[in-house]
């Protein structure tokens, strides 16, 4: 007999939660917290979504997205989760860019990009402090038409270098382009400015362990290996009850934390919803996926401090188009010591390049096997310069595609960062189509990475209150 993994589940809850990512903990844990009966089922073996990690062999553990998020995740962890996992956030002070324009460290904040964009750059403060002042302006409500390349434009024109600089990191971060809403950038370029780039110490594992015994603590059903077939509606399109593995199971409301395209179009199919809204999901733009090498040097082997996050590049300028080709130019490595994960001795590297799906998903298994093949070679031969000798002193190399995050994510086109802009208008007026339905998850690229998917699981979690406390009534 299979084993059930829906044992002991009961028949109907308040909410059911589907997925685990940063969005569809916090969600749980937040209704969990204000007193609902909360399911939350996840079809990985594992919680945690993208915010995840894997042991090999002689005990390497490689996490997969912790290269660094902004100082805000303290204060919503300490917030929403709990003071120790808060307590844990750590900063990462060596941030390296090398490349045909520039090599340079930075702690990443304000301060010392003004002093980079003055000194290095010849950038007039008066321009540095009119540039990081509208960026930290910008907010949602904002003109969303004026294009980060011509929101650079206004402040450094013709400045390709400074652009790069601004740009690039962010690029990695979120998948964004110069052609996506300037308020994107604004908001998520300040929100690194502010204090710089973090991390947590633990690693991932550890971080996922702390919330799940939170959720657990807060009294969370959680099931993993759980996958969410269908959401049923009625006939008035309200929310009823999810199936998964074969099961029924009837909810007052439901958060889901899939793909936005996937929950509107798969889960509850387009049969259910207004065509124009049907319209506005289809033409949603995912945003870009990724591929990783990931290295673990032999146990007892490190090498010297050579910063933790580097932007390496051989490419003149920022080219979107060139950081996501096959044949990549543009790298960034996260440096693992062993003081991430204290009581470990082990040091790691992650390679991360933006990438296409399309580039990986239509290959024959023997010119995939290839490509990765490939995707390895030339990592290595890159962080030679950084790790020498690193050929010979990896215990364990291999690497992972967009296809390696679409199996363990389902999401479409296994897209890292969730949708493009347009993404967040149809996430947040899902619930108005389908009364009980709600979206929390990577979208907009303002509300994905850590910060943006922990945050975006508490706006919804307080929505999903609000429609199901009754409104008092007035006399
Ligand atoms: C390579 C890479 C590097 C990254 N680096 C960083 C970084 O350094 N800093 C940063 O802040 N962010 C980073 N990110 C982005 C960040 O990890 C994500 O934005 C964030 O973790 C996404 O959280 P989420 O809540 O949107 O859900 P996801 O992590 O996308 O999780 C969704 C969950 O839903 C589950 N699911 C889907 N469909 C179903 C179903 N039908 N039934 C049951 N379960 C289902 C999936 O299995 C998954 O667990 C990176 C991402 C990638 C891929």
């Amino acid at each position: 007999m299979p084993k059930d993994f829906l044992k002991g589940v009961r028949d109907r809850y308040d909410v059911v939660v589907i997925g685990s990512g940063l969005a569809g903990l916090t969600a749980a844990n937040t209704l969990a917290r204000a007193g609902y009966s909360v399911l939350l089922l996840e079809h990985h073996y594992q919680l945690g979504g993208m915010a995840t990690w894997f042991k090999r062999r002689h005990g390497h553990i490689f996490d997969i997205s912790l290269h660094g998020f902004p100082y805000g995740m303290v204060k919503s962890c300490r917030k929403y989760w709990t003071q120790e996992i808060a307590d844990s956030i750590v900063q990462l002070k060596g941030i390296r860019f090398e490349n045909p324009q520039f090599s340079l460290w930075t702690t990443f904040n304000r301060e010392d990009f003004t002093r980079i964009l003055t000194e290095r750059f010849g950038i007039p403060r008066e321009t540095v402090v009119a540039f990081f002042d509208a960026a930290r302006r910008m907010n949602f409500y904002d003109d969303q038409h004026t294009t980060t390349r011509e929101f650079f434009e206004q402040f450094f024109p013709g400045r390709d270098d400074v652009v790069r600089l601004l740009m690039e990191p962010i690029t990695y971060a979120n998948g964004s382009s110069l052609e996506d809403p300037a308020i994107t950038y604004g908001i998520v370029f300040s929100n690194f400015m502010s204090k710089g780039v973090f991390t947590f110490r633990g690693g991932t594992d550890q971080l996922i362990r702390l919330m799940r015994a939170e959720m657990e603590r807060n009294g969370v059903e959680i099931r993993i290996r759980s996958l969410v077939e269908r959401i049923e509606v009625d006939a008035q399109r309200r929310v009823r009850a999810v199936w998964a593995n074969g099961r029924r199971i009837a909810c007052r409301a439901v958060v889901s934390n899939a793909n936005l395209k996937q929950t509107i179009l798969e889960l509850v199919g387009e049969q259910h919803l207004d065509r124009d809204f049907v319209d506005e999901t289809r033409a949603v733009r995912l945003n870009s996926s990724s591929c990783q090498v990931y290295i673990a040097l032999k146990p007892g082997d490190g090498f010297d401090y050579v910063g933790d996050l580097l932007f390496h590049s051989e490419h003149r300028g920022f080219d979107f188009d060139a950081m996501l080709s096959r044949n990549i130019s543009s790298r960034t490595f996260s440096f693992y010591y062993p003081d991430i994960r204290p009581g470990s001795d082990r040091y790691l590297i992650v390679s991360s390049t933006n990438a296409r799906y399309e580039d990986w998903a239509h290959l024959s298994p023997e010119e995939y096997r290839r490509s990765k093949q490939d995707l390895i070679d030339t990592t290595l031969d890159c962080l030679e310069q950084y790790v020498p000798d690193i050929r010979r002193r990896a215990d364990h190399v291999e690497a992972s595609t967009p296809c390696t995050f679409q199996r363990y994510t389902r999401h479409w086109r296994g897209a890292s960062f969730g949708t493009k802009f347009e993404g967040l208008k149809v996430s947040k007026e899902l619930p108005q189509q389908v009364p009980g339905l709600f979206h929390a998850g990577s979208v907009g690229i303002i509300m994905s990475g850590w910060l943006g998917a922990v945050n975006y699981g508490v706006i919804v979690a307080n929505e999903v209150d609000k429609y199901l406390t009754p409104a008092p009534v007035r006399v």
